[in-house]
C-alpha cells in the first residue's frame, strides 16, 4: 500500500520584525487614531460644550484581536512589497479598514466558497487569514497551493476551536450559539468535526431555536422537519438529532450577547436534566471574548446614567456591534450608524435597522436639533477605528451648533 502524500510544509516567515512594526504602528496611527477621542477618554469619557454633553462608554472600539490583525495585514505589505497579497474575505467587519487594505492592493478572495481563484494561487503569493479565522478546508487549500500564509486569527477564536475539538474527541456534539453564515462560526464549526472529521455540530442562533432543540431532546418529534428547520449550513453532514443530541457541549461565537448565551445554556441544561435525571451529558464553556464582554458591560454601565440618545458606530455586518445596538434599543432611542456620513442630512439619519436588515432613514429625535440640553451617548464595536468615532463626535456637536474649531479648543 502506498503512503499518503505528505502535506506540504507551511512556509513560516517572521513579519513582526521590529523595523517593520515600527513603520506599521506609525501608519496604523495615521489612518485610525483620533486625538479627540483620546482626550475625551483621558477626561473621564465626557465632554460638555454649552448645553451639549457627549458621553463615551468606558470601553469601545478596536479590541486587541482587531489591532493585531490590522498590524499583521499592514506588515505583510511592508515585508512583501512586490508580491501579490490576498485576503480571505474581510480582515474585520469594517468597510473603512477594508478600503484601506484595498488601497494597499490587498485583494479580497471569496470566503463563502473556495472559488477557482484559489487554484491560481502560487508559492510566491501571500494569503492573509482574517481575525475570525477560516474553515479547515480553506486552510488546507492554501497549504496545498504552497503560498505564504499570514494567519491573523484571534487567540480568543482559537480558544473556541480547542474547546469544540476536544468535544469531538470525546464524541460530544458541539452546540454552537452563533450565526451559521458568520465567518467565525463557519471556521469554528469546521473544527467541531474534530481531527478525524467524524464529529458533529449544530448551530443555533435564537432562544426559539433553543426551545425547538430542547423540545426535541425531551419528546423526539419529526427528524426531517428538524433538519429542514436548521438547514445544511447549521449542522454537520450526517447529523442525526436522534443520535447526536445524547451528549452535547455548548460553545459560542465570541461576539454573542452574554445574557442570551447564558440563557441558552440554562435551557439546554434543564432539558437534559429532565431527560436524564442529571446534567452529566452536558458540557458548557463560555467562549465570549473579553473584549466583547467589556464593551457590553461598559454600555450597561453607561445606561445606568441614561443619555437621551445613543449612537453605535460600526460595520453593519459586525456581530459584536449588533449586540451593542440591541442592548441600547431596549432602553433608549438608538441608531446603528456606519460612520458620520449617516448624519450628513439635516432631515434624516441613515442607520441600519436590525429588524429589516437594511439601511433605513429616520427623523432625528427632535431634542437633538432643539436648544434643549442633551446628553448624547456614543459607543462602537470592536472593529470600529477611532477616527470614525471622532468624525461622529464632530458631527454630533455640529448638529448642535458647535464647530469643529470650538471642539478642538474645548
Ligand atoms: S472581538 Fe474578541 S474574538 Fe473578535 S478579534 Fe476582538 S478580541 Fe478577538
Amino acid at each position: 500500500m502506498s503512503e499518503p502524500a505528505a502535506k506540504p510544509k507551511r512556509k513560516r516567515v517572521n513579519i513582526r520584525r521590529p523595523e517593520v512594526m515600527e513603520r506599521v504602528q506609525a501608519e496604523v496611527e495615521r489612518h485610525y487614531r483620533s486625538p479627540i477621542v483620546e482626550k475625551i477618554r483621558q477626561d473621564g469619557g465626557e465632554l460638555t460644550i454649552g448645553n451639549t454633553t457627549l458621553r463615551l462608554a468606558q470601553q469601545f472600539g478596536f479590541c486587541y484581536g482587531v489591532e493585531r490583525a490590522i498590524d499583521l495585514a499592514y506588515a505583510s505589505r511592508r515585508v512583501f512589497p512586490d508580491q501579490r497579497i490576498f485576503l480571505i474575505g474581510e480582515i474585520i467587519h469594517n468597510p473603512e479598514v477594508n478600503r484601506q487594505l484595498g488601497e494597499m492592493n490587498i485583494i479580497s478572495l471569496p470566503w463563502t466558497e473556495i472559488s477557482a481563484q484559489y487554484d491560481e494561487l502560487t508559492e510566491d503569493d501571500v494569503a492573509i487569514v482574517p481575525a475570525f479565522g477560516a474553515p479547515t478546508s480553506f486552510m488546507d487549500k492554501l497549504e496545498e497551493r504552497g503560498c505564504i500564509i499570514v494567519d491573523t486569527t484571534c487567540g480568543d477564536v482559537m480558544k473556541v476551536w480547542r474547546r469544540v475539538r476536544s468535544y469531538a474527541k470525546d464524541s460530544i456534539t458541539s452546540i454552537i450559539h452563533g450565526k451559521a453564515g458568520h465567518e467565525e462560526t463557519r471556521a469554528t464549526s469546521s473544527r467541531a468535526m474534530g481531527d478525524s472529521g467524524a464529529g458533529h455540530y449544530l448551530i443555533i442562533l435564537t432562544l426559539a431555536d433553543t426551545d425547538y432543540v430542547c423540545d426535541y431532546i425531551l419528546h423526539g418529534r419529526d427528524k426531517a422537519e428538524f433538519l429542514a428547520r436548521f438547514g445544511n449550513d447549521a449542522h454537520s453532514e450526517g447529523f442525526d438529532p436522534d443520535l447526536h443530541l445524547k451528549q452535547v457541549g455548548v460553545a459560542n461565537q465570541t461576539t454573542m450577547l452574554k445574557s442570551e448565551t447564558e440563557e441558552i445554556q440554562r435551557r439546554i441544561r434543564t432539558a437534559l436534566e429532565t431527560r436524564d435525571g442529571n446534567d452529566a451529558s452536558l458540557q458548557v464553556f463560555d467562549t465570549i471574548c473579553g473584549a466583547t464582554q467589556e464593551r457590553q458591560d461598559a454600555l450597561f454601565e453607561m445606561l445606568n446614567k441614561k443619555p437621551d440618545i445613543l449612537f453605535v458606530v460600526g460595520g453593519y455586518n459586525s456581530s459584536n456591534t449588533t449586540h451593542l445596538v440591541e442592548i441600547g434599543q431596549e432602553v433608549l432611542p438608538t441608531f446603528f450608524i456606519r460612520d458620520a456620513q449617516c448624519l450628513t442630512s439635516l432631515e434624516t439619519i441613515a442607520h441600519y435597522d436590525l429588524a429589516s436588515k437594511a439601511e433605513t432613514q429616520s427623523s432625528y429625535p427632535s431634542k437633538l436639533l432643539s436648544d434643549e440640553p442633551i446628553v448624547i451617548g456614543v459607543t462602537a464595536g470592536a472593529s470600529c477605528p477611532a477616527n470614525l468615532i471622532e468624525a461622529t463626535i464632530l458631527r454630533c456637536f455640529e448638529l448642535r451648533g458647535v464647530s469643529p474649531e470650538q471642539l478642538q479648543t474645548a
